[in-house]
């Protein structure tokens, strides 16, 4: 049976490109064209205490009504390679809107999520926002949406999909660009035309595939899915069944159940198949779990989590310089912090280690742990990380297998041979090579993981902020071999209160450095590339009383980032005038300069 009054799909869209602004509208308008306002089941929020604060514990889905139908639109993560995520999230979905500017033309970074979407057969419908633009160039930019499909292996009826020219900011879509601009009806009337109603058997025994987990501290876990078969009712008897784990046999009771409804989730007492679901008060509830009826159930297969590629220590900073902004952090914040990250990021693995100070976080690739470090960054915690370590497996013979990843660049053609030459020399092994738009050459590699740590910031500086990558894991290969880094360096200055010290710092290594004389001894953190292309911006802080191998966790992490230190007469020689462009108590800057 088909359910005529849902559309479940999924939005596609490069930062900027106005997913946002073209949300915000459809549900704005939808106010305007909503002809069944009341739905019976449907009771209001009653737990205001969420509200009050502000916070929404289910922020990545939103829904919107047109006519008498509900259209859930459903968020996609950025990157397509964090554990499978896009796939479950487009599991749920019947078809997606790719929203693409109308002067930019289609982003490289999207490429992926599209790609996971033609593969799975979704019918997609292409936005070509921001045709109020001036400089809009929208035909042009629907043949390069075309050649992008045609790139990734787009179905004909793919291909055949419909365009909606759209100003999301002025409120209006059109079919055709000779048309009168009125209003968003033309969009919401070609979802509901060119995407299928979710299907499934009404009377059939309950399935109810977990796809997310959301997180809040006052309900606790919360797990959404789609009703695939029968109905969940509040007060329900189920089993929580699970395709990757046969023994699994939960049994629980359906206490709490939501739908979405604007911007906000509704409690309801029902939902039936094709409804998108949020089930809070299953504390074990998990990714992949079928939610199904006690007598009969079976789980629905879904793609196994992927495992974590890469682990790095994360290291509590014990005693911020004065005048560091952020917290205090403590070893049990840091553990809290990382450990409730689990709650919601499934292809994450935090573990204690032999000291309180360091834990040892898994993910997959250097990104995903990058993004981390990031957001808990912005959220003021201070604290080390160590260099990123590959995890190895062992095939039956015992032969050491490391992972190897797909890297997709988009570079201006006259930085592609010093990319080339970079990933050549970290094993990488060049496997195809075009022409994209614009001047651009397209590059496909294949490289150990390892080859590729610490090359983000590098690939930024060398392409002079312009070049896009992509990675993505591909499978554990045999291992390459040694990768032979030609010997290059950057010249450091750390302000240490007293004195200035000056110290050598292998710019492939990023991440903690250890420096300074004799027990005094501080770490640095290469932050971020800092604007122009020369320079590397450090944040410093010192570790009273730090022997090496706390600071780095355990033997092997020393190993792998040995501290550097050089006397200031041994620096001396290199360094030149220019070398240090600003120095305050926290932060330095300072000019890259490769020592051969
Ligand atoms: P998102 O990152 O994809 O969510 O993009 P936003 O919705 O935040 O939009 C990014 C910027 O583009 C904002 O400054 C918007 O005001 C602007 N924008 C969005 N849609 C349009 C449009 O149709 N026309 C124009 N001119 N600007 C738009």
């Amino acid at each position: 049976t088909k359910r005529e009054d849902i559309r479940n799909i999924a939005i596609i869209a490069h930062v900027d490109h106005g997913k946002t602004t073209l949300v915000d509208e459809l549900l704005k308008q939808s106010g305007v064209f909503r002809e069944n306002q009341e739905v019976a089941e449907r009771v209001m929020d009653s737990n205001d205490i969420e509200r009050e604060r502000g916070i929404t514990i289910l922020s990545k889905n939103t829904a919107v009504h047109y006519k008498d139908t509900k259209i859930n639109i459903i968020d996609t993560p950025g990157h397509a390679d964090f554990g499978g995520e896009v796939e479950r999230v487009l599991k749920m979905v019947n078809g997606v809107v790719l929203v693409v500017d109308a002067f930019e033309g289609p982003m490289p970074q999207t490429k992926f999520v599209l790609m996971k979407a033609l593969e799975l057969n979704l019918p997609v419908i292409v936005c070509i926002n921001k045709i109020d633009r001036p400089e809009a160039r929208p035909d042009a930019v629907i043949d390069e949406v075309l050649e992008l499909f045609m790139d990734l292996d787009a179905s004909d009826e793919q291909l055949d999909c419909p365009f909606v020219y759209a100003s999301a900011k002025a409120g209006y879509a059109i079919l055709d660009l000779t048309e009168d601009p009125q209003n968003m009806l033309p969009l919401f009337e070609t979802i509901l035309d060119y995407i299928p109603a979710p299907e499934g058997d009404p009377d059939a025994d309950t399935q109810v595939l977990i796809s997310t987990i959301d997180y809040n501290e006052y309900v606790g876990r919360i797990g959404v899915g789609k009703v695939d078969n029968g109905s969940l009712k509040v007060n329900q008897e189920a089993v929580l069944v699970n395709a990757h784990e046969p023994d699994k046999r939960n049994k629980v009771k359906i206490s709490k159940l939501y739908e979405f409804d604007g911007l906000n989730r509704v409690e309801v007492s029902e939902a039936g198949i094709g409804s998108i679901v949020a089930i809070s008060g299953i504390a074990d509830i998990h990714i992949g779990d079928t939610i199904c009826s006690p007598d009969n159930p079976v789980a629905i297969p879904f793609q196994k989590i992927s495992e974590p590629t890469i682990a790095m220590q994360f290291i509590v900073n014990d005693s911020p310089l004065a005048g560091l902004e952020g917290k205090f952090i403590t070893s049990r914040h840091l553990r809290d912090r990382l450990f409730r990250e689990l709650n919601t990021d499934v292809s994450l693995r935090v573990e204690e280690t032999e000291t309180t100070e360091a834990f040892k976080v898994s993910g997959r690739g250097e990104l995903h742990l990058s993004v981390l470090i990031e957001n808990m960054r912005r959220e003021g915690y201070e604290f080390a990380v160590s260099k990123a370590e590959v995890i190895y497996h062992e095939d039956e013979k015992g032969k050491k297998l490391e992972p190897m990843e797909l890297v997709y660049i988009d570079v201006p053609d006259e930085f592609s041979g010093s990319v080339i030459e970079k990933l050549g020399q970290r094993k990488g092994e060049l496997r195809n090579m075009g022409t994209s738009n614009g001047g651009y050459t397209r590059l496909e590699f294949s490289i150990p993981s390892r080859g590729l740590i610490g090359y983000r910031g590098e690939f930024m500086t060398d392409t002079k902020g312009n070049g896009i990558m992509n990675t993505i894991f591909d499978d554990y290969g045999p291992y390459k071999g040694d990768i032979q880094y030609r010997k290059q360096g950057s010249l450091i200055a750390f302000e240490t209160g007293e004195s200035i010290t000056y110290g050598l710092f292998n710019a492939q290594e990023r991440g903690t450095l250890f420096i300074g004389p004799g027990e005094k001894v501080y770490s640095g953190m290469v932050v971020g590339q800092n604007g122009k292309a020369d320079d590397i911006e450090v944040n410093v802080c010192r570790r009273k009383q730090l022997t090496n191998t706390r600071a780095s966790g355990s033997d092997e992490a020393l190993k792998l980032s040995p501290p550097k230190v050089m006397s200031l007469e041994q620096c001396l020689e290199f360094i030149d005038t220019d070398e240090l462009l600003e120095i305050t108590p926290n932060h330095l800057r300072i000019r890259k300069k490769i020592l051969d």
